[in-house]
């Protein structure tokens, strides 16, 4: 399924001028925390203030609709668990509200010596994380499952599926409405002040006063992070992901998932191939760095989005580190050819005639002063604001989970419980 515009499924309703909890951003994440700040606090009046004319217009409606199971995130680490449950808790909310889904599974290919150590790495944590079903196969176990994929070994991981989060965002917006919360679109929250009782949040339609906030901006986390007085450190820099689409009557090369054996030093899960729920094959993404955070097109250049990922040492940094990989990249974001000949590895009769070009998103890549890019979940405080500061993937797949830990940080907090 092609992400293309989602029919707006509320109407445009007024910001509050208060509020007892207001939620920035309606992203999959920002609609799943109100949906379990509503879930929770029944009489508290929720507004969720979004700057788009419509929901899920980045990040969440660009995705490759994969449900991770929690194979890939170091053990202990926010990913790991919020993912697993994640995962379990989608799988529920999609059967209780007739979302459609498939838990179609995936295959993790080796194709070179070299990279079983890093297969085994990745079962091992997928063990440790309780990935369910999660499986050793060799060659000809691969080609069972695949018939047009190669490789020396593979995991088998049987919980992975697909869906549509665009839809989920859909479900959960009109649950929250139903709760009697408020989504305003086209809402831009330009500032934000605490004064120890309330926060005013100001934005393109007036200010909104309410006890706590929790901001879930994605690509402008770091701006509403900035804006509520918080550090800098880390920064948003927009990393677009293009795909292509197998040509209808070559769909058959895959049937479900075919990912590689990720680079360990990357926060990425490396260009793969999957079939949605409506049998189109999607190829990608790439991962090119570029000059606006809504960079569909890559060409646009929005001038403070670039000078704001140029003037942030970090991005310097992160260049001289991966030099390397991000030229392959950059070939494969410009050349059809490299970009098939990347997954011509995982499947040889692939060619760049069976293709078309495909959906782009930009992934919100935070990454910090050092040129470490931030791999885990981070949520940080300022007074009466819980900030998401990053929520790359799997975040779609994590979303009810991670709303439940930004619940609990909400009630935490003397100022606002
Ligand atoms: C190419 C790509 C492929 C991916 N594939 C997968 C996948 O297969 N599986 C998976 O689990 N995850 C995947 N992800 C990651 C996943 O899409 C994100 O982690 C998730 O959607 C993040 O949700 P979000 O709500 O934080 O951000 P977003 O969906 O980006 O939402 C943020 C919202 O905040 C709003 N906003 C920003 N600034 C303001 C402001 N000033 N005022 C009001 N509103 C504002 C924006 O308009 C936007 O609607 C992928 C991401 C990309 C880009």
């Amino acid at each position: 399924m092609t992400p293309g515009p989602l029919a707006p499924p509320v109407p445009l309703a007024e910001p509050p001028r208060e509020c007892d909890l207001a939620v920035i951003g309606a992203g999959i994440v920002g609609l799943a925390a109100a949906h379990e700040l509503s879930r929770r606090h029944p009489d508290a009046a929720i507004a969720v203030l979004e700057r788009e004319p419509r929901i899920a217009a980045h990040q969440t409606g660009h995705s490759s609709g994969v449900v991770h199971a929690g194979i890939y995130y170091r053990p202990g680490s926010l990913k790991a668990e919020l993912c697993v449950r994640g995962a379990a808790e989608l799988y529920e909310y999609c059967a209780r509200r007739g979302i459609r889904f498939e838990r179609a599974g995936k295959v993790i290919v080796a194709t070179r010596e070299p990279e079983l150590a890093g297969l085994a790495e990745l079962e091992r944590r997928g063990t440790q994380n309780g990935v369910p079903g999660l499986r050793r196969i060799d060659a000809d176990e691969l080609r069972e499952i695949e018939p047009h994929a190669t490789g020396i070994a593979a995991l088998h991981s049987p919980a992975t599926g697909v869906v549509d989060f665009g839809a989920v965002a859909e479900a959960l917006a009109a649950d929250v409405v139903a709760s009697g919360a408020t989504i305003a679109t086209g809402c831009a929250v330009q500032s934000i002040s605490a004064d120890g009782r309330t926060v005013a949040i100001g934005h393109s339609r007036g200010v909104t006063k309410a006890r706590a906030a929790v901001a879930c901006a994605g690509a402008w986390s770091d701006r509403i992070a900035v804006a509520a007085g918080a550090p800098a450190d880390p920064r948003i820099v927009p990393v677009r992901g293009a795909y292509l689409l197998l040509r209808p009557e070559r769909r058959d090369l895959v049937r479900t998932s075919i990912y590689p054996v990720p680079d360990p030093d990357l926060p990425f899960l490396g260009m793969h191939l999957t079939r949605d729920l409506d049998g189109q094959v999607h190829l990608g993404p790439s991962a090119l760095m570029v000059a606006a955070r809504d960079a569909y097109r890559l060409r646009r250049v929005r001038p403070r989005d670039l000078a704001q990922t140029l003037a942030w040492p970090g991005t310097w940094r992160l260049l001289r580190r991966h030099w390397r990989t991000a030229l392959t990249e950059l070939r494969a974001g410009i050349s059809r050819r490299s970009f098939v000949s990347e997954l011509r590895r995982y499947v040889p009769e692939l060619s760049p005639s069976d293709v078309v070009p495909g959906h782009s998103g930009v992934r919100a890549q935070a990454l910090g002063r050092d040129g470490a890019l931030v791999d885990d979940f981070v949520v940080s405080r300022t007074e009466r604001v819980l900030h998401v500061r990053n929520a790359p993937s799997p975040a779609a797949t994590s979303a009810l989970a991670l709303a439940g830990r930004i619940a609990d940080m909400v009630e935490e907090d003397p100022g606002v419980g």
